[in-house]
């Protein structure tokens, strides 16, 4: 019996089949499934699923990227929807600096003759309050989330990527008043352990079965039992021997397998402690 506990089963790439990637998360022993949102609209659609389907859970919330800069306050539309009993958690959210608005601009440097008007320290200022810009975004908007979550009493699903010290900055006041899981983690053992301590958690994706993914796969067999929990991140990151293709909830089984075989225990243990792990911070039935 495992827990999926992140997919973006509300995204198009399921229409198609979805009653088979149930059926296939069953057979594979994902018995419960939690989906993510990424948006308003995508965690108004997640909502949807977990009121449909027993085995399936919600979590809310806008992904950094994700965000379009239409809505100011997602408070007040995510407060709404956690009406639902079968909100579980607040979530992705987070700070991802992997694409800032200056690196866009360099990539055009690149391939395009300047304007001679325009000094490159210039441009270089302009590219520098872009970031700025869009970095303080991303912040209000995930301080607003952990707020709600704090509000609620939700624990809260991040997303990190290229912005370590800047996520933990913003989380370092809320102190323990919630728990965040660094979803897809690709961070070191002090990284782990240093979310860890703070009473957060990890979880590991399909990247502990790649080839380039031992980094992974050794912090996930360093960590206790109980300090991670195993997810597919789908549509993405399909492990091996599914890499390329659409990844699905049933995938839980193969990170499960593989973080087993690193640590040399059974599958069983691993699918016991990460279900038992999830259980605690997503609380269903509350
Ligand atoms: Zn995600």
């Amino acid at each position: 019996m495992l827990i999926e506990t992140h997919a973006h089963l509300d995204y198009p790439d399921f229409v198609s089949d979805f009653d088979d990637v149930l059926r296939r998360a069953n057979e594979a022993g994902v018995t419960r499934i939690i989906t993510i949102g990424t948006s308003i609209e995508s965690s108004r659609r997640a909502v949807e699923l977990a009121e449909k389907y027993d085995n399936i859970y919600a979590v809310i919330g806008v992904h950094p990227t994700v965000d379009d800069g239409s809505i100011d306050d997602v408070m007040t539309p995510l407060r709404e929807l956690a009406k639902s009993p079968r909100v579980v958690a607040i979530g992705e959210t987070g700070l991802d600096y992997h694409r800032l608005p200056s690196m866009a601009v360099a990539k055009e440097k690149e391939v395009q003759v300047f304007s001679a008007l325009q000094s490159e320290t210039e441009q270089e200022l302009e590219a520098d309050i872009h970031d700025g810009a869009y970095k303080a975004r991303q912040a209000e908007l995930f301080e607003q989330q952990l707020d709600l979550a704090v509000e609620l009493r939700l624990n809260v699903v991040i997303h990190q990527r290229d912005a370590w010290e800047d996520t933990l900055e913003i989380m370092r006041p809320y102190g323990r008043q919630f728990s965040g899981v660094f979803h897809c983690f690709g961070g070191t053992i002090e990284q782990a352990n240093e979310v860890i301590s703070l009473g957060h958690l990890v979880s590991f994706t399909g990247i502990v079965t790649f080839k380039n993914g031992k980094d992974v796969r050794d912090v996930a067999a360093k960590l206790s039992l109980g300090e991670f929990m195993v997810e597919t991140d789908c549509p993405y990151l399909a492990p091996v021997p599914f890499r390329g293709k659409r990844a699905e909830p049933a995938h839980t089984r193969l990170v499960a397998e593989e973080i087993a075989k690193a640590r040399g225990i059974s599958l069983d243990e691993v699918a016991r402690a990460t279900t038992a792990t999830a259980e605690e911070f997503f609380r269903f039935n509350r």
